[in-house]
This record gives C-alpha cells, sequence and structure tokens, in this order.
C-alpha cells in the first residue's frame, strides 16, 4: 500500500479529511491536479502586484465555527469586511439612493419582498410549498419571479441578489437558491451581506496548504486524477502514468469536477445522475481597480451585465470593488473594455482604471462557481446521496450535510468523509 487514505484533491473539503485521518494515525497521501492547494479558494495579487485578494470564495459567517477555530489554530487571521455605509440602485439608467423601486411600483415591490421573505422561512422550516399550496421547490428561479409578478425594478433587485446566490441560468436554476440565502436574515435579500463577515488572511488556499502540512500527508500537485478502481480490500488512484494503493480513497471533488474520473464498478445511478445533470454554478466574479469610490458603497444594477458592485477596500489610495454577475451571452467579464462600460454605469462619477478575474466555468478543475442545484434535481446534491460505496467516500462543499455552497460545508464534509473510511484497516 501507498498509503492507508488515497484523497483526490486538496481543496477545503480534502485538506479537512487529511487532517482528520493524521490525528487518527493513518497514513494519507492527497493527489491534486493543479500547483496549488485550495481549489476554489484562490487568492492572488491583483493584476500581478497588487494586494492579495480573493478571486474564488471569500467570505465566512459568523456562524462558521470549523472554520473559525482553524484559522488561528494555523497561523492565518480575519478580516472583517467593511460595513455597507452607502447603498445605491441602478433603476431606468440613473444612479437612485432612495430604494429599489420608483414610487409608482413601492407597493408592489413590498408586497413581492415580503412574499419572498414569508416563502423563504417556510423553506428553511422545510416546507415545500407556501401557505397558498405554491412551490418552493422544483421550480426555477425564473418561474419564481414570474408567479411573483412584481415590477422590473423588483426582478432587477432580486436579479442581482442572484448572482451572489443562485448564480446561474435563470430558467435553469432552482429558485430555492435564493431563498435559502435570503432565509439567513429574515428572508430579506438585502440581508444577505450581512453575514458575509470576514475573509481569511492571507487567503483560504494558504489555509489549505497548511493544513495539509499540519497533516503530514504526501502531497502531489500537478497530477490529475483519471480513474479510482476499487478492488477487493483496496483502492487504485490513477493519475497521469502513477497507479496508488491504498486502503480506501476519499473522493474530495465536486459535482462539475467529478465527470473527469472514471470509476470502477460505476457509481450509484442516483450520483450518476447527480453528475449528468452538474450543478449551475456559473456567475462571475471581478475585482475592479477604482477612484473615487468611498469604500462601503453597494450598488445593485439593472438585471444585465455586472448586476452587483461592492467597494471592499482602499490600498494606497485606489478602491478595490467585487463585482458580480452572470455568464451568459451578452456579457464579456474577460473584455477590459466592456467591463469599463458596465461599470461606469454602476458608478459614473469614478474613474475604473482596471479589473482582474478568474474564470471558473471554463477552468478544467472546476467547471463552475459555487454549488447551485438545477430545478427538479434538488435531491441529487443532498448528502444522502453521497454516503460512501464500498472504500470510496466522497467530500465537496457542493453536497455538504450542513453549509453546503460555503467553505464550513467542505471542511465539514471532509470530516465527516474521513470518519467513514476510518474504519478501513
Ligand atoms: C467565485 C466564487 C465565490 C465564492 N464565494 C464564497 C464565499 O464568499 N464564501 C464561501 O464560503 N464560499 C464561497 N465559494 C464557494 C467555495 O469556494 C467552495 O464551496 C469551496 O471552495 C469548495 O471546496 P471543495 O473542497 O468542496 O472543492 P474545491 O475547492 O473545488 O476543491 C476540489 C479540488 O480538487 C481538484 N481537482 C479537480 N479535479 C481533479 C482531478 N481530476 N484530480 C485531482 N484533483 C482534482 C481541484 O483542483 C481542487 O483543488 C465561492 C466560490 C467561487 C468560485
Amino acid at each position: 500500500m501507498d498509503a492507508d487514505v488515497i484523497v483526490v484533491g486538496a481543496g477545503l473539503a480534502g485538506a479537512a479529511a487529511a487532517l482528520k485521518l493524521s490525528k487518527a494515525g493513518k497514513r494519507v497521501r492527497v493527489i491534486e491536479a493543479r500547483d496549488r492547494c485550495g481549489g476554489r479558494g484562490y487568492a492572488k495579487a491583483y493584476a500581478g502586484d497588487g494586494p492579495q485578494l480573493e478571486f474564488g470564495g471569500a467570505w465566512i459567517t459568523p456562524w462558521h465555527d470549523r472554520l473559525r477555530a482553524l484559522v488561528p489554530e494555523h497561523g492565518l487571521s480575519l478580516r472583517p469586511r467593511a460595513p455597507v455605509t452607502n447603498r445605491l440602485w441602478l433603476r431606468d439608467g440613473v444612479l437612485q439612493g432612495n430604494g429599489a423601486a420608483s414610487p409608482d411600483d413601492v407597493t408592489a415591490h413590498e408586497r413581492a419582498i415580503a412574499r419572498v421573505a414569508v416563502d423563504s422561512i417556510l423553506l428553511k422550516k422545510g416546507l415545500t410549498e407556501n401557505e397558498k399550496g405554491e412551490a418552493l421547490t422544483g421550480l426555477s428561479f425564473a418561474a419564481y419571479l414570474d408567479r411573483l409578478g412584481c415590477p422590473k425594478s423588483t426582478r432587477d433587485l432580486f436579479s442581482a441578489w442572484w448572482t451572489v446566490s443562485g448564480n446561474g441560468d435563470h430558467h435553469k436554476v432552482a429558485a430555492s437558491e435564493f431563498l435559502a440565502s435570503c432565509s439567513y436574515d429574515n428572508g430579506l435579500a438585502e440581508g444577505m451581506i450581512r453575514f458575509w463577515s470576514d475573509t481569511v488572511v492571507p487567503g483560504m488556499g494558504v489555509l489549505a496548504e497548511r493544513m495539509i502540512a499540519a497533516s503530514g500527508a504526501e502531497l502531489i500537485l500537478d497530477d490529475p486524477v483519471t480513474q479510482v478502481v476499487q478492488e477487493s480490500g483496496h483502492v487504485e488512484v490513477i493519475a497521469g502514468a502513477w497507479r496508488h494503493r491504498a486502503k480506501a480513497c476519499i473522493v474530495a471533488l465536486g459535482i462539475n469536477q467529478m465527470p473527469a474520473i472514471g470509476f470502477t464498478p460505476w457509481l450509484s445511478d442516483s450520483k450518476t445522475a447527480a453528475l449528468a445533470a452538474g450543478h449551475g454554478g456559473r456567475s462571475f466574479k471581478l475585482w475592479l481597480r477604482a477612484e473615487g469610490v468611498p469604500v462601503g458603497t453597494l450598488v445593485t444594477g439593472d438585471g444585465s451585465g455586472i448586476e452587483f458592485a461592492f467597494a471592499e477596500r482602499t490600498e494606497n489610495g485606489t478602491t478595490y470593488i467585487v463585482a458580480f454577475g452572470l455568464m451568459q451571452e451578452g456579457n464579456h467579464p474577460a473584455d477590459p473594455a466592456w467591463v469599463k462600460a458596465e461599470a461606469a454605469k454602476l458608478f459614473p462619477n469614478a474613474r475604473i482604471i482596471s479589473h482582474d478575474w478568474h474564470d471558473w466555468v471554463d477552468d478544467p478543475f472546476a467547471r463552475g462557481t459555487w454549488v447551485a442545484a438545477l430545478a427538479g434535481h434538488e435531491a441529487g446534491y443532498e448528502s444522502s446521496n453521497w454516503q460512501p460505496e464500498g472504500r470510496i467516500a466522497f467530500a465537496s462543499s457542493d453536497y455538504a450535510r450542513e453549509q453546503a455552497g460555503w467553505f464550513e460545508g467542505a471542511v465539514i464534509s471532509g470530516e465527516d468523509a474521513a470518519e467513514a473510511v476510518l474504519v478501513f484497516r
């Protein structure tokens, strides 16, 4: 045997699994496709020489206890998010400071906000229908918005918050992704940002790297795994020309990453179906460098292009703004001219200097952003669908039993998978 357990993937789920296994005295080998740890947690210098910024996941919440313990344990620290001090809405092409809705639409707007609040709280309580018998699961965000029948300005507002929650095609991703995120703060979409309380310094990837180093696991980078073969009494993991043999394996990969691996024997029908559907997380996140924007400014857009932008911090006199939109036709987040034109709509009085980003959808080892369940396929992302098969356990934030979609979920899922394979001696 090359190890007691082979962990495929050095994201936060793989790192948490390695750490837990080593504490139980197991010999672990971690095999990672990239040249770095952290996966969808990826801090790098803005434009090569700017401040370190998170281009993947960034924020943790006040209730992310596992991460709050791991950060100081591994010599890292937390930076609180700047408070929102200036709230602006783009409406009819003009920036407004007096709310999302035009005066004529205020009643319909408030009604829609209240409906979302009730629906989100019912969903949080485990109900799949509201008191009118209307479905809360199994329908797309677009279908949900149609049912709400709200004014365009309200729709635009929800669409902006969608880019940081459901984050995919309005017609495909489940409305429940939006409702679940609203439920953090009494059903209010606007409440989502209140719980993005801290970022990890210097970065989530460094945390994953230190956790793996502390585990004493052997780390192999730059080596994509292509096959996982279950034999009687052991597992073989094939990466490049190498066959790695261990008593058990943890596949610490998300829903959109796993289809690159051939499993022998095949995975269960329900897992295979979930992998065939994939998840729909397709936002773009980019950083803008600008002058003339006060930190704490939050602007939401008009339902297209860059839809959400928050001025997070200043360094050497310039402001760094984190911005989101959807990877869809008409949006060109790689194109500096398009980004500048879009940013100018949200910050008309600012000088937009440059932007930087990472394309997670085109990234061969991510194939998407954070998990976003497709409407009608919700069961496939449940942790109950990702229980071990023989000597193989599965770990990812995408299907964590708690806090799915967050880094915290990755840690929980990694620890659960480690626990599951401890039985193999
Ligand atoms: C733009 C963006 C913003 C986000 N914002 C937040 C946020 O604010 N807060 C938050 O908590 N979460 C956020 N997330 C989600 C968070 O980043 C993820 O939930 C978390 O990183 C997932 O961890 P994981 O270990 O499950 O998967 P990953 O981080 O994807 O780790 C999987 C690892 O497996 C590797 N791999 C893939 N294929 C192979 C292969 N064939 N062989 C070997 N290795 C392979 C990958 O390179 C990767 O390192 C965001 C994500 C993105 C993309």
